[in-house]
């Protein structure tokens, strides 16, 4: 046989979860760094660009000075020279000649001169006041000595020296405001001069103008506005993903019915508090809440209202549960409950007061609920293997217990909450077993007919048998018929185990009448469910002529309870099968019901006395008992009835039902059920 196998991936769905929004928003932080660093270094470049440039402009100025210099010495000697040469300079530059051992030969300026070192190096004349200096940034300074290519200037700074007043020097201060000088840095530098003996210097300004800085705040500028283009469609995308996932999550987690949270978020919610250390020490049940016969409600008052009721359900158990609790509805009117208990008694009461408060929503409509509880214990061992079992909870799993635990409570008049026990889990298993085997079973012959004798207590002689049941399994052996006849009887496959007996004794007593042999009346379980049929009568009658068996020696047994059903459709089928000629008992008279009354209108032709009247219980209700099984034996002869006692185990019981008149005795004191051939042996000895 193919397996088809379902491709959705179910995993996935449940692996769907809040976290994975959390890599786009570190992403978009990370670009937002980057993008800040790359402005930043914009602004670097720009500025190390400008400062450079400037840098050079100032080195050209003094080769040019060193060449007018040593052209002017063709003719004069270095100081007129250099004299010569200052007039060229402009009002802020100085400019003076040393010897080789850096004594001042000439200085022609305004300023002091500076501190000579070595050859070719020159420290800064420092030459601002204190707030002037302040205003330097101090990396610049030697920076701009060196000549270096590289630094660093925040944007702030930039701007404060951009709309700073200017230190009023220079001839680009007067007037424009681009052109105003916001800082100027002085310093002396050597001229290449090619002249031995001598050394000069001359004192220049490297000047920033408030368009420099203002380049250099554009060029940032415009990386910024270039940069956050896409900063912004990406934070869009990003808040947009947010939302759009918070709406699928409120999607994925609903149940559309009830409007509740759906079994998807139940489960997710169980394992997180399964997981939460400070909820170890709790005692938890988990909860199948079943409402009984939802179908029919439908059917009665509409889809409409079926599913108002279960929003009214899921309102209800919103109220009743607790923060460290949780609910959902698993499929139809199923709906699932995480609670905490102090044990299964508080938590039974608690579920009896819901149970209360629950049939009241709807009062007019009678609503049964049943409920099954799973008790989940608390960790006694707070180390590792506790909680890791808690973890390991699978609450699919738990839930199917508890569900397990209210079908349980199918057909259990009264009772509507039950606890699990792996008892009940087992009986299920079996139940499962028996219904799938069922089928091939009956087609495979492992349904045998067990005949057990029917004795008269005056002559001791086989009268009758009764037809049971075995089920012999290959795999499980002998099964009784109490293990599998009210899974048959719920199902409603007892109606063909029925008819496959009813065959099996008709063509038994045919395949004695064949031999010759002496007909004995052999009664077979007719079971209630059989009564719904209008054509019973005529259906049994066909089967039994089947095999040519005679109606006269087949006797029907109707359990008691059947009696109680659509009365006039038994009393129907019963006269009819009369009628055929078949001879109809009430089996189990007296076990539980009381069908008194049923006597007077059907004609039934044997009453069989329940096992439950011999099983002694002490003295007092043994005799009050045999005043019963007196007087029924009493009324059954008055109605002209026979009557067979089941289940006697002991001689004084057959001595005191042979007393009272009592026609046949069945129960182990005489013989089991045995197969067909050993109680053929038995009536043939006996003869
Ligand atoms: P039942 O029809 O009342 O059958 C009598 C039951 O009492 C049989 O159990 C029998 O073995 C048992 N019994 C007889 N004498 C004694 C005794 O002295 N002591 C004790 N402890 N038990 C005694 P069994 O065969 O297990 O059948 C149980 C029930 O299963 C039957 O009760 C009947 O209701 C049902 N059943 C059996 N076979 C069939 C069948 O073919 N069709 C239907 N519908 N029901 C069947
Ligand atoms: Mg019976
Ligand atoms: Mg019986």
């Amino acid at each position: 046989m193919r397996l088809y196998r379902c491709k959705c991936k179910k995993q996935k769905i449940k692996g769907f979860h809040k976290k994975s929004i959390w890599p786009s928003i570190v992403l978009f932080f990370m670009y937002l760094v980057f993008c800040f660093l790359l402005v930043m270094s914009f602004i670097s470049v720009f500025g190390v660009y400008i400062i450079s440039s400037k840098m050079d402009e100032l080195s050209d100025n003094a080769r040019h000075l060193g060449r007018l210099i040593e052209g002017r010495m063709q003719e004069e000697d270095i100081l007129d020279a250099v004299s010569y040469v200052s007039g060229y300079l402009r009002q802020e530059n100085d400019i003076c000649v040393t010897d080789g051992d850096y004594h001042v030969l000439l200085h022609l300026g305004e300023t002091e001169l500076p501190d000579f070192h070595e050859a070719g190096e020159m420290r800064i004349y420092e030459d601002f006041s204190d707030d002037e200096k302040s205003s330097i940034i101090p990396s610049m300074e030697d920076q701009v000595l060196n000549n270096e290519s590289a630094f660093i200037i925040s944007i702030d700074e930039l701007w404060e020296l951009a709309m700073k007043a200017p230190p009023g020097k220079g001839p680009e201060a007067q007037g424009k405001w681009l052109n105003e000088i916001i800082y100027s840095i002085d310093y002396w530098k050597a001229i290449p001069v090619n002249a031995q003996g001598y050394h000069v210097y001359y004192k220049d300004s490297l000047i920033l103008m408030r368009k420099d800085v203002i380049y250099i705040l554009a060029v940032g500028a415009i990386a910024v506005i270039v940069l956050m283009v896409p900063v912004i469609l990406l934070f869009i995308n990003v808040l947009s993903s947010i939302a759009m996932q918070k709406r699928m999550i409120k999607l994925l987690y609903l149940d559309t019915i009830t409007g509740g949270k759906n079994w998807v978020y139940f489960v997710q919610r169980c394992k997180k508090i399964f997981c939460r250390i400070r909820n170890a020490r709790n005692t938890y049940a988990m909860i199948n809440l079943h409402m009984d016969r939802y179908q029919d409600y439908c059917a009665c008052y509409g889809n409409k209202a079926g599913e108002e009721l279960l929003e009214n359900i899921n309102g209800f158990l919103q109220a009743k549960t607790g923060r460290e609790e949780t609910f959902a509805r698993f499929a139809k009117a199923d709906f699932g409950l995480l609670l905490k208990c102090e044990g299964t008694k508080q938590c039974e009461q608690r579920m009896k007061k819901m149970l209360a408060e629950l049939t009241g929503i709807k009062r007019e409509r009678r609503l049964n609920y049943h409920v099954g509880i799973y008790m989940i214990p608390p960790v006694t061992n707070q180390k590792d293997s506790g909680l890791q079992q808690r973890r390991q909870i699978d609450v699919d799993q738990i839930y199917h217990y508890a569900t397990a635990a209210s079908e349980n409570l199918h057909g259990k008049e009264g009772q509507f909450i039950q606890v699990f026990d792996h008892q009940i889990l087992e009986e299920q298993l079996w139940k499962r077993k028996v219904e799938d085997t069922m089928e091939p079973a009956l087609l495979n012959k492992e349904f045998h007919i067990y005949l057990q004798p029917k004795y008269s207590p005056l002559s001791g002689k086989i009268v009758g048998a009764e037809a049971l049941v075995r089920w012999i399994s290959p795999t499980e052996g002998l099964i009784a018929p109490g293990r599998f006849i009210p899974i048959f009887e719920e199902n409603g496959f007892i109606t063909r185990l029925d008819d496959y007996m009813i065959s099996a004794v008709a063509k038994l007593q045919s395949e004695w009448k064949l031999q010759g042999k002496k007909s004995i009346p052999v009664s077979v379980n007719v079971s209630r469910a059989n009564f719904t049929k209008p054509d019973l009568a005529q259906h049994i009658c066909h089967l039994v002529d089947s095999y040519g068996a005679d109606h006269a020696v087949i006797e029907l047994e109707v359990t008691e309870s059947a009696f109680f059903g659509d009365k006039d459709m038994l009393q129907k089928i019963i006269k009819e099968l009369k009628m055929y000629g078949f001879h109809i008992s009430m089996d189990d008279f007296g076990a539980g019901y009381s069908s008194l009354n049923s006597l007077k209108d059907l004609p039934i032709d044997v009453l069989k006395l329940d096992m439950e009247f011999f099983r002694s219980k002490g003295d007092e209700t043994e005799r009050r008992g045999e005043i019963v099984v007196k007087e029924t034996i009493q009324l059954a002869k008055n109605l002209d009835m026979k009557i067979v006692a089941e289940g006697i185990e002991r001689r004084e019981q057959v001595d005191f039902l042979a007393e009272q008149g009592c026609d046949m005795i069945q129960g182990f004191y005489y013989a089991k059920p045995m197969p067909v051939s050993e109680f053929n042996e038995r009536v043939e000895k006996e003869s």
